[in-house]
């Protein structure tokens, strides 16, 4: 039977010694593995924080996130948004990527109470916009 499309938000803090060299270890690794499990989404990244969609099967999405939230590259991931979805919001990109550099303090503060990235702070409402916004940031596949 076919899987519900579901969609899963959540943010977390940089781990200690995070840098932004590990950023490509990680996006080559959830392009390789979303794309054979079809799922999409993007992820932002500032010196402290990650806000990233996930989306597809309800299985594929729990079975990733439940793998994300044990690696320790990151830390106290919170899940702001998980629903059933009519359609996906980043069905091009098997994991797009938005540097700190497009995360323009006018973007923030449009969906947040402040100007800081701070996403562990935004509705799930509110995180899926900016992440939208943000789409037309995107640079890679
Ligand atoms: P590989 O893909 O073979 O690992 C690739 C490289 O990463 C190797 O050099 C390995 O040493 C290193 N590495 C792997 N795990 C860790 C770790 N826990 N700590 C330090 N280095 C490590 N995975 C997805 O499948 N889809 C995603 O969308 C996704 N998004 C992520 C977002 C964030 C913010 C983070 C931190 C991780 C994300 N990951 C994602 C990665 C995921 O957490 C697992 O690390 C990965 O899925 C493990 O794959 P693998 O065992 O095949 O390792």
């Amino acid at each position: 039977m076919p899987q519900r499309l579901v969609r899963a938000i959540y943010a977390s803090r940089t781990a200690p010694g995070f840098g932004l060299s590990m950023i490509e270890g990680i996006l080559s690794s959830a392009r390789r593995h979303n794309s054979v499990a079809d799922v999409t989404g993007l992820l932002t990244f500032s010196s402290e924080y990650f806000l990233q969609c996930l989306e597809g099967g309800r299985a594929a999405v729990n079975e990733i996130y439940a793998r994300i939230c044990r690696d320790d590259r990151h830390q106290d991931p919170q899940l702001l948004l998980y629903e059933e979805c009519a359609e996906r919001s980043f069905s091009q990109w098997s994991m797009g990527y938005v540097g700190e550099t497009a995360l323009a303090s006018e973007t923030i503060r449009r969906f947040s109470a402040g100007s800081r990235f701070q996403p562990t702070h935004l509705g799930g409402a509110a995180a899926l916009a900016l992440l939208e916004a943000l789409a037309g940031s995107v640079k890679t596949s």
